[in-house]
């Protein structure tokens, strides 16, 4: 069975299992060879029908609140780790019930909930992150090391006096990095907190890493998790989010009207601000099925979406045949940071989500309706 888009609602977003399957067999091989353990950062990639899946392969979940530490909780049944730049009383005394791993941001968090901790209904391990003051992300918006970042603990701020109670050194500074990046991370890490290193049981290298890219650099990586394997005895864990469902999902979308001023146009019933935020955020261009760069082909269209956002453009694409209203297009790359940022403004409709499988062909595991705008505004 093959996956036919044009079965696909429009819009949505289809994932497909074998594409995800073949990411987590990369980062299991990982897993398998080093002893180390990864978990699906669900900041990324919160499609929880696939939690069932994705942990026959990896150990857990790295969760960025309450509400992604009880989906992780609730939907994959592993280990969950959470980390936040701050946590609220309220919110804490909950995430106690899920929690394996507690990661702080700062030593006053530290100290503010370290009696909670001890007083939990389960076993929690703690943790702080670190900012090594080293980064290769050039985009500011996810560079943690940037001058004032408030992620994480600086070497000059780090109070060795307070680490009882503290199980491990967490950092996060990559951001769809090669293990180069990560090496290098690793010796700024290991210059300025090394000494700390030698009473923790883990490290947490954190996110960033595009390990399921076809240039990513695995030995490497291997190297860089028995390095601190062997010089401290640490258990090793790492959470990317982007790797474990990179390259295996699209959003299907179709033409809405075809316009021109002073070049051809095309409005979708697809946003970049509403459906793949990133986009504009980031910025970046996603590629389409079929499509080549402007001018490369014969018919050059901007694609903007059916937003009153002027700047609600996608980017530019040819083809070598002229669209018409109806065509379907499909943007490749949309599983991350896609679902998780989407959004209703303008009272634009949620796109569909879908999931393809040879043995159950494509399936529509959500859709969306008016309730589910309505239900976030009073
Ligand atoms: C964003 C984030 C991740 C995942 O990052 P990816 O770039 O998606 O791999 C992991 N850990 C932390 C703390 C993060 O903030």
């Amino acid at each position: 069975m093959n996956l036919d888009f044009n079965q696909a609602p429009s819009p949505s977003y289809v994932v497909d299992e074998r594409l995800l399957i073949k990411n987590l067999e990369i980062l299991k091989s990982v897993q398998d060879r080093t002893g180390c353990k990864i978990l699906l950062a669900q900041k990324a990639f919160s499609m929880f029908s696939l939690y069932p899946l994705i942990g026959k392969y990896l150990s857990g979940v790295a969760s960025s609140s309450l509400y992604e530490a009880r989906l992780g909780y609730e939907e994959m049944g592993k280990e969950v780790h959470v980390y936040s730049p701050a946590y609220s009383d309220t919110d804490f005394e909950q995430i106690l019930n899920y929690a394996d791993h507690v990661v702080f941001n700062s030593f006053s968090q530290w100290a503010h909930f370290r009696e909670k901790v001890k007083q939990a209904p389960k076993k929690i391990e703690c943790g702080i992150r670190v900012n090594p003051e080293y980064s290769e992300v050039e985009t500011e918006l996810y560079d943690p090391c940037a001058p004032f970042s408030r992620m994480g603990v600086t070497e000059t701020n780090f109070n060795p006096d307070e680490l009882n109670g503290i199980d491990g050194l967490h950092f996060h500074t990559l951001c769809e990095q090669n293990s180069d990046a990560l090496e290098h991370t690793l010796q700024a890490v290991d210059r300025k907190f090394g000494k700390y290193l030698k009473k923790m049981k883990w490290i947490n290298f954190g996110g960033g890493h595009h390990i399921t890219r076809p240039d990513y650099d695995i030995e490497r990586l291997i190297r860089c998790i028995g390095m601190m394997q062997d010089k401290y005895g640490l258990d090793v864990y790492i959470e990317p989010g982007e790797a474990v469902a990179l390259n295996t999902g699209y959003l299907v979308s179709t033409v809405l009207d075809v316009t021109h001023n002073g070049m051809d146009l095309a409005i979708l019933d697809t946003s970049a601000t509403c459906h793949m935020p990133d986009v504009l955020e980031m910025p970046y261009r996603p590629e389409i099925i079929g499509a080549g760069k402007p001018g490369e082909r014969t018919h050059t269209y901007r694609f903007g979406g059916p937003t009153c956002l002027a700047g609600d453009v996608i980017g530019d694409y040819s083809f070598d045949r002229p669209l018409h209203v109806g065509d379907r297009l499909v943007f490749c790359d949309m599983a991350i940071y896609s679902m998780v940022k989407n959004n209703t403004f303008n009272g634009i409709a949620l796109p569909a989500i879908a999931t393809f499988n040879e043995t159950d062909g494509l399936r529509i595991v959500r859709q969306f309706s008016y309730d589910n705008f309505k239900v976030r505004l009073s």
